[in-house]
């Protein structure tokens, strides 16, 4: 077998391709590379990167590099949640190759589940996309600290790294309430990094919030009329 194919999610075999899943959310998969903070999306179907011939970066400089990057595209899925109503957190899921395998925003109110945290969703696309239930190689970016469903599902999927944007001191799992990545009584540990683009994901979660107070005390008014 060649190297290529011996490493998780090759880039060889996923570049460029559109998957379906149950859902019916069709997924592309794309190779993310960042450069002096740019995201360059590239990838076709005939698996080359078009007009980018960029050398892939250094592993140690591309990771330093790049978790801001990913937590941008993070938050363009939280933006996503926002304009339909949803509380704006968005997740994306990355293999060590660097590969997008999943982008996915909150829809708990739309699909009336409350399960539906962009995380839930994120994993379940990315399982769907490399086709299986444990996703070891694979980092989570998301733009608030998850809570504790979301934390379990991520130590149910062996997920190996998660980068968080905003603390949450009433539901965070990872680091404000509970430790649930360090557990030792749990068979897998998370390696977490806080605090990547905080002030981009607290400050939408405080515009969402104080939208929604304002229209809850213009609704008070009305009502009371
Ligand atoms: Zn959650």
């Amino acid at each position: 077998m060649s190297k290529e194919k011996q490493r998780p999610y090759a880039a060889g075999n996923a570049r460029g391709a559109k998957k379906t899943c149950d859902t019916g959310a069709v997924i592309s998969l794309w190779k993310v590379y960042a450069f002096s903070g740019t995201v360059f999306q590239g990838g076709n179907r005939s698996g080359s990167l078009g007009t980018l011939t960029l050398k892939r970066p250094d592993k140690r400089v591309k990771r330093m590099r790049s978790h801001s990057a990913y937590m941008k595209i993070a938050l363009q899925e939280a933006w996503k949640a926002y304009e339909s109503g949803e509380i704006p957190v968005g997740a994306l899921i990355v293999s060590d190759d660097g590969l997008m395998l999943a982008r996915a925003h909150n829809e708990s109110i739309g699909r009336n589940d409350p399960t539906a945290h962009a995380e839930v969703i994120a994993l379940r696309q990315a399982a769907e996309t490399v086709g299986n239930y444990r996703l070891t190689h694979t980092s989570m970016y998301v733009t608030v600290e998850p809570c504790i469903m979301c934390a379990g599902a991520l130590i149910h999927a062996r997920v190996k790294e998660v980068i968080f944007g905003a603390f949450d001191p009433k539901w965070g799992a990872l680091q404000s309430l509970y430790h649930l990545g360090h557990d030792e009584r749990l068979n897998h540990r998370l390696h977490v990094i806080s605090g990547v683009l905080e002030a981009d994901c607290i400050d939408l979660m405080k515009r969402f919030f104080r939208e929604r107070r304002k229209g809850e005390e213009k609704q008070g008014i009305l009502d009371s009329e």
